[in-house]
């Protein structure tokens, strides 16, 4: 293997850090959320009514999510897309937890918890990914 696809694979490579080095560098209620697979009461995160220009980020790795062009407003008080950023940035997990038949998105590159995607989308995928506030960081448009 050469250097250079040495170094690609690295950073292609999934995040692997211990949950002692994910609690130290996350806020506590970023880290019930991505790490315990916990979720924000409704209409209390940040995002959920933000109609900024921008891509929302992993706030555990900073990988970029969820576009703003796909956000809608599902009325459920998450902030709520229509579609990933890329068909690569997240992964959909079945999840039987708490009596329900749901499937859980988790980031791709660090497998942080994010939420869950739901079939009542708008009509452009006809899902609903229904994500946290605290798995997300908001970066603007103007800014990048
Ligand atoms: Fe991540």
């Amino acid at each position: 293997m050469s250097e250079q696809t040495q170094k690609d694979s690295v950073a292609d490579a999934k995040l692997d850090k211990s949950e002692d080095e994910w609690r130290a560098e996350l806020a506590p209620e970023e880290y019930h959320v991505l790490r315990e697979k916990g979720t924000e009461r409704a209409f209390t995160g940040k995002y959920w009514d933000l109609k900024d220009d921008g891509m929302y980020l992993c706030a555990a790795c900073g990988e970029p999510l969820f576009s703003s062009e796909t956000k809608y407003d599902s009325g459920s008080g998450w902030p709520s897309f229509y579609q990933p950023a890329d068909s690569d940035s997240v992964n959909e997990l079945a999840d039987h937890s708490h009596g329900m038949v749901r499937t859980e998105v988790v980031c791709k590159k660090c497998e942080s918890h994010l939420g869950h995607v739901f079939p009542d989308g708008p009509k452009e995928t006809g899902l609903r990914y229904c994500i946290n506030s605290a798995s997300l960081d908001f970066k603007k448009a103007d800014q990048e």
